[in-house]
């Protein structure tokens, strides 16, 4: 049952738009009823145009948007009696419709009218709600699901054979309408529903109760029987699961990324497990897409991982996924090639959906919120497929109706909407010592330029901190926080397992996390000098062996980057400790850039000096003991190291992010081994 959300009182003191914006984000509240960015909603009222004059207008959804989210500037007015008229005519092509279309918004500054705009326009109802429900998709997408219809709605529904949106489509559907008084609602074969009403709320209502009539009817019918079939294979334990993917996601993401990158999202819900599971799971799910809005963002099917669960079996899941995504994708530009006209764009070949017996779900997108829509939307395409054959068997989209949706120019502007790729999409990058100061800048540049950020500290708070920063000003998903010491193996190890099973794998790790100390070095004791090399040198070993791992497996290059210092390569006066370490990391990088190189993963240094603004390390008691070295008071110690410096500069953690960033990049995809020193000019330090 889908409950009303609707509140009378929060609904009273509303009118017009805002009302038609209160109920559109009731029916988006509940995805059942409506999936991510589906459906669309309107209103009629009667209002004066730029002269004066009264006119009806058309308040209808703009394209692109989502009905949970939706505003006042979400919606498009349109003046009706220029879009009634098209009725009349017989046909009218996409390019034409969004032409003729654009005269006829009341005036500038709205976005793009829905495609579905004159589903809306024809049907002479003042509220008319268009939306994708389950239950009702359940039905539309059931063999015989006219006849089903029947039993539920009686003689008071029209059916809407299956036609691409578009102008023939409304046409058709006005067109039934009008011929039965009676209809109260339109069901839309392999597509969704239309309601309408008199009023906002009552247009609602009629939306929840033809919902609800269907889903009473499907499950009288699935009573007793389990969905899909039953149980074939019980799930993996949650251990077994989750280490098997980490084991096994660098090298899906490898295969299903292609070169562009992709970042991928596990799904191990209840409803997931029991179709991966069951016995009709793998027929049902290469039968199609049950709905246009669907097969955008999950394609017109998903890959079916043939593999038979055994929880000591990574090599096997790992082969098995790689077989099925080459012939995925084979069968993919097959298809394609088979319905394609000469200037269609060639798509990704790359499943969306991966789906493997006994763990799981896998989704790819171009970032964390795509591939969890495309869970999303997955879990929808579950619901209608459990309800398609409750009623009888579940039907899709063909493969030429899927290719039409899914290279038709005006999905495709939905899609374009979205702004530009940055030069760090789709790529995942942890930084060591995250919470820090330069490595919350490098978190936030990678961030900002398209990355999504693991920020490793030993401080955890700093970390989840930085981390949530990021996925408030970059988009949900976009950084994640752990706790790491770089110093203790297993941490190491689990630190980076949870970047996998968050991302799918990694791209770019920055060293950053440090420590130091200074002392002559009669003083310097045998602890402080094995803490320096332990955090260092050992810490910058471990995490750089962690990243190796999975960059080898993921096939597609990498890049590693070690914040270091200018003591790598100057002796430092009473920092024996710290600078020897320092060095170590230096040439560490050196030995790692040539072990990585054939495998397209490059290792660079930054050589930053005295960044003290924002730094634990200058907090400490580093700062006293460096002052105590120069003979100057601790709050002289910027000016003394500006002064030092050949340009007089004081040297930010932003400055040092920067050339992190480009270091991590494609900008510098031809430079490995090298020392990249930001230091304002040290003399001393100058490479030779
Ligand atoms: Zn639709």
């Amino acid at each position: 049952m889908v409950e009303s959300l609707w509140n009378a009182e929060e609904a009273a003191g509303l009118t017009g738009v805002d009302l038609l914006v209160y109920r559109s984000n009731r029916l988006g509240a509940d995805r059942r009823v409506c999936n991510w960015g589906g459906g669309n909603t309107s209103a009629k009222s009667v209002e004066a145009d730029f002269r004066g004059r009264l006119r009806e207008v058309l308040w209808v959804k703009g394209s692109g948007s989502d009905l949970a989210t939706v505003t006042r500037r979400s919606f498009t007015p349109l003046f009706l009696d220029d879009v009634r008229p098209l009725l009349a005519r017989e046909a009218m092509s996409d390019e034409e419709m969004v032409a003729y279309l654009a005269h006829c918004v009341t005036g500038p500054g709205y976005p793009r009218q829905s495609i579905e705009t004159l589903l809306h326009a024809f049907l002479p109802f003042p509220h008319v709600d268009h939306t994708h429900p389950d239950a009702i998709i359940g039905v539309a997408c059931a063999a015989g699901g006219e006849a089903i219809a029947r039993e539920i709605f009686g003689d008071e529904f029209v059916w809407a054979p299956y036609l691409r949106p578009g102008f023939l489509l409304s046409k058709v559907i006005a067109e039934a309408v009008q011929a039965n008084p009676k209809a109260r609602l339109v069901v839309m074969e392999k597509h969704g529903l239309i309601t309408w009403g008199e009023t906002a709320e009552e247009s609602y209502a009629n939306t929840l109760a033809a919902i609800n009539a269907a889903e009473q009817y499907v499950a009288g019918r699935a009573a007793g029987r389990p969905p899909f079939g039953g149980e074939a294979v019980p799930p993996l334990p949650p251990a077994a699961r989750r280490a098997l993917l980490a084991r096994v996601l660098p090298a899906v993401r490898g295969a299903a990324g292609g070169s562009r990158g992709t970042i991928l999202q596990v799904d191990e819900s209840a409803e997931v497990l029991a179709f991966v599971g069951s016995r009709d799971g793998a027929r049902l799910s290469q039968v199609g897409a049950a709905c246009p809005d669907h097969l955008v963002h999950t394609k017109r099917v998903p890959l079916w991982v043939d593999w038979t669960p055994a929880g000591d079996d990574a090599a096997g899941l790992a082969a098995a996924v790689l077989a099925g995504v080459e012939r995925y994708a084979a069968e993919y530009r097959a298809y394609t090639a088979a319905h394609r006209s000469p200037d269609d764009p060639a798509g990704d070949p790359f499943p969306r959906v991966i789906l493997v017996p006994g763990v799981g779900m896998i989704t790819t997108g171009k970032d964390k919120a795509a591939a969890g829509l495309a869970a999303q939307l997955y879990h929808r395409a579950l619901a209608v497929m459990a309800g398609a054959e409750a009623l009888r068997r579940f039907v899709s989209l063909t493969p030429a109706e899927s290719y039409a949706v899914e290279s038709w120019p005006l999905e495709l502007y939905k899609l374009s909407l979205a702004p530009a790729e940055r030069e760090l999409a789709r790529r995942v990058a942890l930084v060591t010592g995250g919470a820090g100061g330069i490595g919350r800048a490098v978190a936030d540049r990678l961030a900002r330029d398209g990355a999504h950020v693991v920020v490793a500290d030993l401080d955890e708070p700093g970390a989840r901190e930085v981390a949530a920063e990021l996925c408030k000003k970059h988009g949900p998903g976009r950084g994640l926080a752990v706790g790491l010491d770089v110093t203790d193996e297993a941490a190491v190890e689990r630190a980076f397992a949870e970047a996998v099973t968050a991302y799918g794998g990694l791209d770019v790790l920055v060293a950053c996390a440090g420590i130091s100390s200074s002392a002559p070095v009669e003083e310097t004791s045998l602890a402080e000098w094995n803490r320096n090399l332990s955090v260092l040198a050992t810490g910058y070993f471990l995490v750089s062996r962690a990243a190796f791992r999975i960059l080898r497996a993921q096939g597609q290059g990498g890049a590693v980057v070690f914040v270091a210092s200018k003591n790598a390569v100057v002796g430092g006066k009473n920092a024996a400790a710290y600078s020897t370490a320092k060095a170590a990391e230096v040439h560490l990088a050196r030995c790692l850039a040539e072990e990585g190189g054939a495998a397209g993963i490059r290792v660079n240094t930054v050589n930053p000096d005295a960044v003290l603004q924002g730094s634990k390390i200058w907090d400490s008691a580093w700062r006293e003991q460096r002052a105590a070295t120069y003979g100057i008071r601790p709050d002289q110690l910027e000016e003394h190291y500006r002064q030092r410096t050949v340009l007089k500069v004081e040297v930010l953690p932003e400055d040092v992010a920067e050339a992190v960033a480009f270091l991590a990049g494609p900008r510098s995809a031809k430079t490995t081994g090298c020392i990249l020193s930001v230091d304002g000019g040290v003399t001393p330090a100058y490479s030779r």
